[in-house]
């Protein structure tokens, strides 16, 4: 669970294959509330919040999406789930979609030219491999094959 300050984070991590909440408009106590209640662990910059979640707090200590990227793999281990298998914005697993499924969906460019897709039952969206896939596998991949301690 991220806090409000690191929901960019929070889409990166979802990118990596962790189960990440992000509620933006949450306050402190909800956020402590959600932790403990499903055993998270609070990811804040906040050195107050991350004191009184104690063992369950992971204070984000670096600037900048990379230094954190590696900060969070570091502490909390490699994720176990696959990469791209979550959705970036609501974080539900994605599922495979025929091509007749998402008619009307995607643009007919990308209808034509792609076989492969994947929607999210939480939100309804779709996404497919493509360039703007490769370019976030290509920032994440060097995590995974030679993850930070
Ligand atoms: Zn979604």
């Amino acid at each position: 669970m991220v806090d409000s300050m690191l929901g960019r984070l929070a889409r990166w991590l979802r990118a990596l294959g962790y189960d990440t909440v992000y509620l933006r408009h949450a306050r402190d106590v909800e956020l402590l509330r959600i932790a403990r209640q499903e055993g998270r662990v609070l990811l804040t910059r906040d050195t107050r919040l991350a004191r009184t979640a104690r063992a369950q707090g992971l204070l984000i200590q670096t600037e900048g999406l990379d230094a954190q990227l590696r900060e969070v793999v570091a502490a909390l281990g490699p994720s176990g789930g696959e990469l791209l298998s979550r959705c970036l914005d609501c974080n539900t697993p994605l599922e495979a979609r025929a091509r007749e499924e998402v008619v009307g969906l995607v643009p007919a460019y990308t209808l034509e030219t792609q076989s492969e897709f994947y929607g999210c039952p939480g939100c309804g969206k779709v996404f497919w491999p493509g360039s703007h896939a490769d370019r976030i596998l290509a920032r994440l991949r060097p995590l995974v094959e030679d993850p930070p301690r």
